[in-house]
């Protein structure tokens, strides 16, 4: 089978690509990311990843359109419903271009994630897969993840400190903020 694997960073793809592989899937990373703020953090991913994708002989599709604008415009209304709109345009958004190269399937490094709501984002995929009329191949990376993240350490590979958009980045300082506004 020929997949279009949905790449959120280089730390998550580790286990994933290796799973994949163990099942002998033939497996081409996929760079959409436009949830990740600012441009500097978008650039140490991106950057992680081509790196990473070169010493393991991945081969990378990369969306060439950042797409910052489109993605605001997808959740400024609803920040507090942000993800089932940013999961939503990255899976499609895989899926269509799984279809226009000839894939057979589409799935993400998303599904490795404990932090992810991996029921809205399985959802999400079948439904997107059926629009788009291309397989969604599901793999269960979870029980992978704890030992993706040692060894993206151990690799010296740049771990993030947040989910990747602006509102999760305020989050991840939200108690200082709330501390700074008391004094
Ligand atoms: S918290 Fe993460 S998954 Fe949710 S909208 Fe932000 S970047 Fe996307």
């Amino acid at each position: 089978m020929k997949l279009l694997l949905h790449i959120c960073c280089a730390p998550c793809s580790i286990m994933c690509v290796e799973q994949c592989r163990k099942e002998a899937i033939d497996v081409v990373g996929y760079w959409y990311n436009p949830n990740i703020h600012p441009a500097t953090e978008y650039m140490a991913r991106f950057e992680t990843l081509k790196d990473y994708a070169a010493s393991i002989s991945l081969p990378l599709i990369v969306e060439s359109d950042y797409g910052l604008r489109h993605f605001l415009k997808l959740v400024a209304d609803n920040p507090d419903d942000r993800c089932r709109h940013c999961y939503r345009d990255r899976l499609e958004t895989t899926a269509k271009r799984a279809k226009a190269e000839g894939f057979d399937a589409f799935s993400s490094t998303l599904f490795i994630s404990p932090y992810q709501a991996q029921d809205v984002l399985k959802e999400i995929a079948e439904t997107v897969s059926k629009e788009v009329g291309i397989l969604f191949h599901y793999i269960d990376f979870r029980p992978y993840f704890r030992e993706g993240q040692q060894r993206a350490r151990d690799c010296g590979l740049y771990l993030q400190k947040y989910c990747g958009c602006v509102y999760s980045e305020e989050e991840r300082y939200q108690k200082k903020l709330n501390r700074m506004n008391r004094e």
